[in-house]
């Protein structure tokens, strides 16, 4: 039986014009009202996260930056910092078209960009050289600590919650959820999830977007 599901954001519960789903809230209050767990997890910053846990009525933790932030009950917990990834960004973006987003000046551990794709390959060298994690949410590349993913967060509720990999869902649309579609737990993506997903996944929904969420929490009977 699934206890806990952490779902991504941008794509997931919402389409890609960042427009959220009120299917996806709706099945979302209705999995709580059925005692679920609901996390959401995305590579967005702790301000948002915050805003959609209240506004939507999420009851427990929510993660920042692809994981390594967490917020609960007035408190943000940090499990890595933005010193080097900080320092990385001001590197690259020296020697291509790589441009920091505004919203990093509310990140605590990692750093979101845009780049031209002529410079993807040699970005991503140097990501290599300076031992960090380069991501690509789709709305946009992040440079992460070692280590620093949504599996971190997924291992971080296990922990939390006391749960087995069987108990739990994951939800997600790019290749930013790879690291949480891990063995052993239930994975779901949908119609515009990326294939790398739909390969992993258990259940792949014929709906897209937010739109998917109501049809995905009835087959894993979350409500
Ligand atoms: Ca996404």
């Amino acid at each position: 039986m699934i206890k806990l599901a952490i779902i991504d954001v941008d794509g997931t519960i919402t389409d890609s014009s960042r427009r959220i789903s009120e299917s996806a809230i709706t099945a979302i209050r209705m999995a709580q009202e059925n005692g679920k767990i609901i996390s959401l997890v995305s590579g967005n910053v702790i301000p948002v996260m915050y805003a959609l846990q209240i506004y939507i009525g999420i009851r427990h933790e929510v993660f920042a930056e692809n994981g390594g932030v967490m917020y609960y009950q007035n408190k943000i917990e940090k499990f890595f910092d933005r010193e080097k990834t900080e320092r990385f960004l001001d590197h690259v973006a020296g020697m291509s078209s790589v441009r920091g987003i505004f919203t990093n000046v509310w990140r605590y551990s990692s750093m979101a960009f845009e780049m031209e794709k002529a410079d993807i390959e040699k970005v991503t060298a140097e990501s290599v050289r300076w031992n960090l994690d380069l991501t690509d949410s789709s709305f946009s590349w992040h440079v992460l600590n070692k280590g620093q993913n949504k599996g971190f967060a997924l291992r971080k509720l296990m922990e939390i919650h006391d749960l087995r990999g069987e108990e739990i869902l994951v939800v997600g649309d790019s290749k930013n959820d790879i690291s949480m579609f891990t063995e052993g737990v239930n994975r779901a993506t949908m119609r515009n999830g990326d294939s790398e997903l739909k390969n992993l996944s258990d259940y792949v929904s014929s709906k897209g977007d937010g739109e998917s969420i109501p049809d995905i929490f009835h087959k894993f009977s979350l409500i």
